[in-house]
Formats: structure tokens, C-alpha cells, sequence
């Protein structure tokens, strides 16, 4: 185990510092390839934005198709009656495959690829990079890359999801704000970090990059698994197709809307218990949904901590997982916040100002 209890960084680097830390570990000594900085009014550095490149139109139309397909699929569930068509095997099923998958995207893309808040063996770390794929939020390294760079950059300039910069004052702009936060960035700004940059330690692994490659074959899978369970449990053609209807499409849709709350809402409303430099919030609501990823102002708090949830009552399932995994072997050096250095970020200042 972990445990963090050297001094906090000062509030004006606390969220790119923690990021910095897992770069400096994975960039190894070479200062060319980690982001350049720029002093805060503070005095801290924290990285600079640079230009980067247009999304190509290929790829904003899968990812246009990527979001609105499990939406269609949503609706023709609903207007076929759902309460003839979904019985319990394809709920069952449903459950299952929005569970593993979305763990696959907190522990294993988010807390252990992203910010290293634990150790463990390499093939554990392939598993959940193959798991997280199954959950269509893109291919891994790339996924990575955009998320440390969202915590470098957390609601400034150079955020790829953050729905308070440029977005344009009054009502409208927040609306713009969350669209953008919520679905919008996967249309302009999704992918575009430079992997070099931002997830250098992923891209040096032969393995990691294969499965980064194979991800349009992750998302065959993820949609040809519920066709194959469902033909297999009700042998017929039609019971395959609800299954690949609920348990992969709708499925993937859940899953989507509640990871991209955490970039949307977690942003926007809700608690903030400890002292960030940008709008991170605690929702409760969301806790389950997201597996405990909605947690988010103690995240970005503490980027490394194994635990979203750091009081008894915040429920976070991606930690109970990575507990049990650390009781039986499978995670160590498991990060944790001594209650110390939380005490020491709680007391709060007054809101960040809105970019915009
Ligand atoms: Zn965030
Ligand atoms: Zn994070």
C-alpha cells in the first residue's frame, strides 16, 4: 500500500502535479516529451496548450454513428414495447456486460492505465486495457492520452471536455458548455491529445498499442457477444437480436451517458468538498451508475487515490473491486489519501472563475 501523506502541491498546481506525476514516471528523464508549462498567476507551472490538429471527418462520422446509433436503439426498444421484448435474460445480461466493461474503463483505462494508482502484473493491466475497450469509448491509448490531458489542463484552455471554457456567456452558453462536455468534444476535440505527449508509457508497450489497434474488433465483440448469449439462450434469431438491442446497444448507451456525466455534470453541479483549481463536483446520485467515478472533486483533489469514495457512506464500486483485488494478490502499492492530507484540502476558497 500506498500512502500519500507528504504535503499537498499548492492549490494552483494540485491537479496538474498529480497528472505530472504519473508523466514523469512514464516519460522516464526526457523533458522533450512532457508538456511544455506555463506560469500561473500563482507562480506555479503547469503545462501550456498548444495548437493540435482537426478531427477527420471519418472519424466524426463514426463517432457521430458511435453515439447515435445506441440511441436509435434505445428508441425502437421502447416503441417495439420494451415490456414484450426484454425479459429478464436480456436484462440480466444488459447488467453484466454495462458492468465489466465500464470497470474496464474506471479501474482499468481510468485509475490503473491513467493515473497509476496502483501496481499490478502486466497481463492484469492488458485485461482491463481489453475489458475498458469493450466499452466503445474509444481505443485505449488514446482514451488515456485525452484524460490525463484533461486533468493537465482541468477547465482551462486545452481541456478537451470542459464546459466552462469559450462557450459563450448567459444561459446559452452553458447549454453550449454541457453539449459540449457531454457529446460535443467527441465531435471536435476526442483523440486529438498527442499520445506521445500525454500516454508515452502506453505507446512504448507492444502490447498496449496491439490492443489500441484492434479496437474496431473490441466493438464487433461487444456487439456480437449479447447476439451470440441470447441466440444461445433462446435459439432463436429474433431472441439473439433483442439481446444484441438491450444488452449491447442500450447497454452501450447507459454507459456512455453515465461516463460522460462525470465529464458534464461532475463539472458543473453538485459538492465540492475539497479545494481544486477548477469546477470538479461530488454528485451522490450518479455514485452508482458510474461505479463510484462520480466522486469527482475528491478525484480531482487526489488524482492518484485508488478511492473515489473516501468516506464510509461514498459508495464506490471500482474500489471495492480494486480492494478485493489487493486482498487476493492482484493489485499493490495501492495509493490512499491519509485522512491528514484530506483535512489539510477541505477547507475551501472561494469558486474558481469561469473562463469564457
Ligand atoms: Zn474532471
Ligand atoms: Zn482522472
Amino acid at each position: 500500500m500506498i500512502s500519500v501523506s507528504s504535503a499537498p502541491p499548492t492549490s494552483g498546481s494540485s491537479i496538474a502535479a498529480g497528472n505530472l506525476t504519473v508523466l514523469a514516471a512514464s516519460a522516464s528523464t526526457d523533458s522533450a516529451t512532457a508538456p511544455p508549462t506555463e506560469p500561473t498567476a500563482s507562480g506555479a507551472l503547469l503545462p501550456r496548450c498548444s495548437p493540435e490538429p482537426q478531427l477527420s471527418r471519418a472519424r466524426r462520422a463514426a463517432n457521430i454513428a458511435a453515439v447515435v446509433v445506441p440511441m436509435i436503439a434505445l428508441g425502437a426498444g421502447i416503441a417495439l414495447g420494451w415490456h414484450h421484448v426484454l425479459d429478464w435474460r436480456d436484462l440480466v445480461l444488459m447488467c453484466v456486460l454495462y458492468v465489466l466493461p465500464t470497470l474496464g474503463i474506471t479501474i482499468g483505462f481510468h485509475r490503473l492505465l491513467t493515473h497509476r494508482a496502483f501496481d499490478a502484473h502486466r497481463v492484469t493491466q492488458y485485461f482491463f486495457a481489453v475489458l475498458g475497450s469493450l466499452a466503445v469509448q474509444g481505443p485505449v491509448i488514446k482514451w488515456v492520452a485525452d484524460h490525463r490531458k484533461h486533468h493537465a489542463f482541468s477547465d482551462r484552455d486545452g481541456d478537451p471536455h470542459s464546459p466552462h471554457t469559450n462557450h459563450g456567456p448567459g444561459l446559452l452558453g452553458t447549454l453550449r458548455g454541457l453539449w459540449h462536455a457531454h457529446v460535443g468534444w467527441l465531435f471536435t476535440s476526442v483523440g486529438l491529445a498527442d499520445a506521445r505527449r500525454y500516454a508515452r508509457d502506453l505507446v512504448e508497450d507492444p502490447v498496449m498499442r496491439a490492443i489500441n489497434r484492434g479496437f474496431v474488433g473490441f466493438v464487433a465483440l461487444t456487439l456480437l457477444l449479447p447476439f451470440a448469449i441470447g441466440w444461445l439462450l433462446t435459439g432463436s434469431f429474433i431472441g439473439a437480436l433483442w439481446a444484441l438491442v438491450w444488452a449491447g446497444l442500450v447497454r452501450v448507451f447507459l454507459s456512455h451517458h453515465t461516463t460522460w456525466s462525470v465529464n458534464s455534470l461532475c463539472h458543473f453541479l453538485g459538492r465540492r468538498r475539497f479545494t481544486t483549481t477548477d469546477h470538479s463536483r461530488n454528485v451522490a446520485v450518479l455514485a452508482l451508475p458510474t461505479l463510484g467515478e462520480a466522486w469527482h472533486n475528491n478525484h480531482h483533489a487526489f488524482p492518484r487515490s485508488a478511492f473515489h469514495g473516501m468516506r464510509w457512506w461514498e459508495l464506490d464500486v471500482s474500489g471495492l473491486v480494486i480492494r478485493a483485488m489487493e486482498a487476493v494478490g492482484l493489485a499493490w502499492n495501492v495509493v490512499r489519501i491519509d485522512p491528514e492530507r484530506q483535512r489539510e484540502k477541505t477547507a475551501l476558497p472561494p469558486e474558481p472563475r469561469t473562463a469564457g
